[in-house]
């Protein structure tokens, strides 16, 4: 590439690519293979003894997964990244890195209803503790944290209201407290809200919403930011103490600004194994190619759809923080002035009732439970997702009997307004 450093576009395109050395073949080709030959058996054991870096066993490593993870890398600003099947993969295995039994981390309340269940439930069977903080109220997160805290979780941008988060100031009192920040940027992407540059340590994503931007692939991803001093105070033995697997190596004197991504791959990729293939990570890059064009139609069409809803008179709300009277709308400019994303929430003044029949009433918007879709995509979570909850649980967690959500898709906004004009009429 040229000698300038190149642009956020440029990376999205090319970063991690070049022309396969043996055929040409200008896209990264589909490594479609379990297993890579040895140059001989000495290759073969530095490989298995971390001495040299190369494929093995595309649970491990695999070319194709490799661009994927390079491009990542360079999108967020990090040192390396590593890709798996799933964005809940990706959390699993963050954790499995710094976590020991009986261990806990502070999350915010407000996330992805399937990392709540992951934190609140799966994770117990580990012996791993959530603490959930409000991001309305920053102490909330600074009182919770005790001796056996080993980090900090957030989402930039958090489903499913669409509410920005003061990443600054919670990296602050991460840091302040030895602890690692680790920021879920699956809503935002980098290219609207970079979390390394505010003090995040650790970048995860679900690759199947905006990244890979087609609803039809699942991937996860865990960047690296190459920053957090893993061996000042003795609590992640994972990076600071000797490996018994690894002839004694210590993973963060070994391999430094990039420790994190390695443990997480020689450790929890290799023994849990949840590795994304070689086919899925093709249509991740092909679908990152685009992302800055599809970001800024998906943030621009839905500050259009929620703008005209705002003056409808079946809608009693619209929550979404790139309208200026929103009470997140200072932190949307502070960091992601491009755009507040494609995801929000609006309330029908009908209710339980006028939100099902509103969701059923739409011709071109899908109802199904997904995000970050080229579609514009929606649901109505009391008679979904939330459905097992009481209206007081339901309200308390953002997805009360009137709340809508909707993702708004890179369609013409002409015709997503028109769709939802006709089902509200019908509502
Ligand atoms: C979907 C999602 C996840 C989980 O990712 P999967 O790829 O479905 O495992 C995590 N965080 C957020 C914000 C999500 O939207």
């Amino acid at each position: 590439m040229t000698k300038n450093k190149p642009g956020f576009s440029t990376l999205a395109i090319h970063a991690g690519a070049q022309p396969d050395p043996t055929t040409g073949a200008r896209v990264t080709p589909i490594y479609q293979t379990a297993s890579f030959v040895f140059n001989d058996a000495d290759h073969a054991a530095s490989l298995f003894g971390l001495q040299a870096f190369g494929n093995i066993y595309t649970r491990i490593m695999n070319p194709t997964q490799a661009v994927l993870e390079e491009r990542v890398a360079a999108l967020e600003g990090g040192t390396a990244a590593l890709a798996v099947a799933s964005g809940h993969a990706a959390q699993l295995l963050v954790f499995h890195t710094i976590m020991r039994p009986g261990d806990n981390f502070i999350a915010a309340r407000r996330l992805y209803g399937g990392s709540i269940n992951q934190f609140g439930h799966a994770f117990k069977n580990f012996d791993w503790h959530v603490r959930w903080a409000d991001t309305d109220d920053l102490s909330t997160f600074e009182s919770q944290i005790d001796d056996k805290t080993k980090g900090i979780f957030i989402e930039s941008l958090a489903n499913p209201g669409g509410t920005f988060v003061d990443i600054a100031g919670i990296a602050e009192i991460a840091h302040r407290h030895g602890l690692p920040l680790i920021v879920d940027n699956t809503m935002a992407t980098p290219y609207l809200l970079r979390p390394l540059e505010h003090g995040a340590d650790i970048v995860v994503h679900s690759l199947t919403k905006f990244m890979g931007g087609h609803g039809n692939s699942m991937g996860g991803i865990i960047v690296d930011g190459g920053t957090f001093d893993w061996s000042a105070s003795g609590k992640y033995p994972a990076l600071s103490e000797p490996r018994p697997e690894y002839a004694g190596m210590v993973l963060h004197s070994t391999f430094g600004n990039f420790a994190f991504a390695i443990a997480c791959r020689v450790l929890g990729l290799r023994d849990f194994g949840p590795a994304i293939s070689p086919f899925n990570a093709f249509q991740l890059l092909t679908g990152i190619e685009t992302l800055p064009l599809r970001m800024q139609r998906h943030s621009d069409n839905a500050l259009a759809v929620a703008t005209w809803l705002k003056g409808h008179d079946k809608v009693a709300w619209v929550n979404y923080a790139g309208l200026d009277d929103h009470p997140n709308h200072a932190l949307q400019q502070r960091y992601a002035p491009k755009g507040a994303g494609a995801v929000f929430t609006i309330g029908l003044k009908g209710g339980y009732e006028a939100g099902k029949r509103f969701v059923e009433g739409l011709e071109m918007i899908s109802h199904l439970a997904n995000i970050g879709d080229t579609r514009s995509l929606v649901i109505h979570p009391a008679s979904t997702t939330h459905r097992q909850l009481s209206e007081e649980q339901q309200v308390a967690a953002g997805a009360g009997p009137d709340v809508v959500r909707l993702s708004i898709g890179i369609e013409d906004a002409a015709d997503i307004i028109a769709d939802i004009e006709q089902a509200l009429a019908k509502a």
